[in-house]
């Protein structure tokens, strides 16, 4: 059975290879009203309405930030509000070129009779969303899956879930205007190896493509936003060259050339850990067919956010701080990135066992 082409193939097919230029990004600032309070509450700053709108204004308004950013995703809050002076944030990503992005999942709850394994809510009501959405000057949307590493995990029955509903997702998606950025994320927390990560990514990866293409997804119009393929949060870290050699061959073997872009997560690591694991993979001399790059959250906004501290004369310093680390991801993004680009606050872990975003 072929792809599901509706009235907007050919537009999901532009943007998602857009969002997938090489030297370009996305970033993540689709934090729920919860996660971003955690943020906000670690530089004491309060988590109302206003203080939110100041930080993802400080973000969109950087100075020469989003010339390296395609995409940047927002919460459903967001995408409604404006800068200080009354400009629609919509207006002030679509001026710079960067398309305006939306997190369309409600969370994940957990499936029962496993050993907490979760599956990830919001397929009721998507398609009247999507619309609201699109109307709204939204492109593309994000949908976390969560799965995790134990000793029998992930279970079929949670790979399984996962897929179909990421596959179901992403056809609602499509059939609304919106390129779906697929997002299995494989949780580090464990002691296990590298080799067990990538045997887990390749498995979650391969049920992930049989359900998208038995929903009949384009898979010309969709991203993939996988975890990089790590040790363990319990185990030794390794170099970057081996990060690479693992991630770059999980996806070469699952992947297929139809997708053309894979965004990935940081998922707890370094700002500047996680910029060196890419620069290291796209420095790979391996066929890659798809672009590789970034759809950081944490790992584009924590210097940031610790330079700002919620104050106002800090402002510039901050959106200096993030204007280094767009930077250094996009050159990462064409493996020519050199390392080092800030000091102590670019290498604090931010690895939070049991994340929930
Ligand atoms: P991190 O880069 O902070 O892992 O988050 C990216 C994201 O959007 C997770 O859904």
């Amino acid at each position: 059975m072929s792809a599901f082409v509706g009235k907007y193939a050919d537009e999901l097919i532009k943007n998602a290879k857009y969002i997938a230029t090489p030297g370009k990004g996305i970033l993540a600032a689709d934090e729920s009203t919860g996660t971003i309070g955690k943020r906000l509450s670690s530089i004491n700053v309060e988590n109302i309405e206003s203080n939110r709108q100041v930080l993802r204004e400080l973000l969109f308004t950087a100075p020469n930030a989003l010339q390296y950013l395609s995409g940047v995703i927002l919460f459903e809050e967001t995408l409604y509000q404006k800068t200080y002076d009354g400009k629609p944030f919509v207006d002030v990503l679509l001026e710079n070129n960067v398309l305006p992005g939306i997190k369309v999942d409600k969370g994940i709850v957990e499936i029962a009779g496993t050993n907490g394994e979760t599956t990830t809510q919001g397929l009721d009501s998507l398609g009247a969303r999507c619309q609201q959405y699109y109307k709204a000057g939204a492109r593309f949307a994000k949908w976390r899956a969560v799965l995790k590493i134990g000793p029998n995990e992930p279970s079929e029955t949670s790979i399984y879930q996962n897929a179909h509903g990421l596959a179901r997702y992403a056809i609602i998606c499509q059939e609304n205007g919106l390129v779906p950025i697929v997002e299995p994320e494989i949780l580090t927390d464990g002691p296990h190896d590298i080799k067990k990560c990538a045997a887990v990514t390749e498995r979650v990866l391969a049920a992930v493509y049989k359900a998208l293409n038995d929903q009949h997804v384009l898979l010309e119009g969709t991203l993939l936003k996988p975890n990089m393929v790590n040790p363990g949060s319990d185990s030794p870290k390794v170099p970057p060259e081996v990060v690479a050699e693992y991630t770059v061959a999980a996806l070469r073997r699952t992947v297929p050339a139809a997708v053309p872009g894979i965004v990935f997560l940081s998922g707890g690591q370094s700002e500047e850990e996680a910029t060196l694991n890419l620069n290291a993979m796209n420095k790979l001399e391996v066929l890659k067919p798809w672009t590789l790059s970034f759809s950081f959250g944490r790992a584009l906004q924590q210097s940031t956010l610790k330079t700002w501290a919620g104050k106002k004369e800090n402002i510039g310093k901050a959106q200096e701080a993030f204007l280094v680390r767009c930077k250094a991801n996009s050159e990462a993004t064409l493996g020519k990135y050199g390392g080092g680009s800030t000091g102590g606050l670019a290498s604090e872990s931010l690895f939070v066992k049991d994340y929930k975003y």
